[in-house]
């Protein structure tokens, strides 16, 4: 039996060299049992590394893996109880959908009787009962995946591990298989690690996100912590649209000053920091509407309008030289007035902003 009270993953000071490379760099990292984990970073930042570290497919240079909390070094990778998917599917394609799947079962020497139930409810928990005794050839790239994503089940593994899985697959298809994904793990109430670099993904599925870049680990937090309180530039760049700008501290970090602009924040920031603000907090207003309220206002001249629809992109250019971008829904008062070119003012609230240290100067 697990404990679930343990985390179910352990990663602790976990650093993997190639040569001069390295890939994974001093990781250390909880994933509570039951819990949806996203790791998100560009090609080349060293998720699957770390994957394959935990999968028992590749050792680390320095530090421990811990599954449940025992060290995994001696256990080989059949008797870790992991599921893994890739992202090109990796089926036999010499067996068919329920050979396939099988295929675990009897590795672990099961028996016939046994491994045809549980191969039936392995397809049937992927929505394929029906396509048992189809070859890979007869099935789309989103079934085959069901059936890879069947198979990593079928053995009732504690860990799944999915790299990329929906990458090869359409837009529409992808929402699909998300929606999916998480059903699924809700019923069996299985310990899932997530590897993407779409950032989208990674929001839409986890109960908690890990950012990393060149083989270290940035930020862990839930989405909405991600988004709203980047811990440094990179993950406030990496994750939606941004402007960071930089600003003069005043009063001991309780405000500051921009383009001759002054705001009060909520609470007090530690000097030197730059400020994010996200464009669906920017307002966009006329010169002579502002122009006496005192309020806080940036002047600022519109550089670019980018329809999209349901609004507008609009890059500004601020009196100090910051480019700052703003999204203005339809609807806005200022939305029939935006023209390259036109001095405006641009407003945030207080509230809105993250705030970061500026970089270097730790
Ligand atoms: P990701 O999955 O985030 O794209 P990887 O974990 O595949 O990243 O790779 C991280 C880094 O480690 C890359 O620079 C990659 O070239 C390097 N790397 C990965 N595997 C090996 C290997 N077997 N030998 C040498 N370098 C490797
Ligand atoms: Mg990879």
């Amino acid at each position: 039996m697990t404990d679930r009270s343990l985390p179910a993953v352990s990663f602790q000071g976990v650093t993997r060299r190639y040569g001069g490379v390295c890939a994974v760099n001093d990781v250390t990292l909880d994933i509570a049992s039951g819990e949806f984990f996203a790791l998100l970073g560009a090609s080349g930042s060293g998720k699957t590394t770390l994957l394959m570290l935990l999968a028992g497919f590749d050792q680390p240079t320095e530090g421990r893996v811990l599954m449940s909390g025992t060290s995994v070094s001696d256990v080989p990778p059949h008797r870790r109880q992991i599921g893994v998917v890739f992202q090109n599917y990796a089926l036999f394609p010499h067996l068919t959908a329920a050979e396939n799947v099988a295929y675990p079962l009897k590795m672990r020497g099961v028996a016939r009787a046994e491994r045809e139930a549980r191969v039936n409810v392995a397809l049937g928990l992927v929505n394929l009962a029906d396509r048992g005794s189809s070859y890979s050839s007869q099935l789309s790239g989103g079934q085959q995946q069901r059936v890879a994503l069947a198979r990593a089940l079928v053995f009732g593994p504690d860990l799944l591990l999915m790299d990329e899985p929906l990458g090869a697959l359409d837009r529409r298809l992808r929402d699909q298989m998300q929606q999916e994904l998480k059903r699924i793990q809700g019923e069996l109430g299985i310990t899932v690690i997530y590897v993407t670099h779409d950032q989208s993904e990674a929001m839409a599925m986890a109960n908690r996100i890990g950012i990393m870049a060149a083989g270290r680990l940035l930020q862990v937090a839930d989405p909405e912590t991600i988004y709203a309180a980047p811990s440094n530039h990179f993950v406030a760049r990496f994750i939606g649209e941004c402007s960071i700008l930089r600003v003069a501290a005043m009063d001991g970090g309780r405000g500051y000053e921009i383009a001759g602009a002054r705001q009060s924040l909520p609470s007090p920031a530690t000097a030197p920091f730059d400020i994010v603000v996200r464009p669906e907090h920017v307002s966009v207003h006329a010169v002579p509407e502002v122009k006496s309220d005192g309020a806080f206002g940036v002047p600022a001249t519109i550089r670019d309008v980018t329809y999209l629809g349901a609004g507008w992109r609009v890059a500004l250019e601020l009196s100090d030289g910051q480019s700052l971008l703003a999204s203005i829904k339809r609807g806005d008062e200022v939305a029939g007035d935006l023209a390259p070119g036109k001095p405006v003012v641009a407003r945030w609230a207080p509230a809105s902003v993250a705030i970061l240290p500026t970089e270097g100067s730790s």
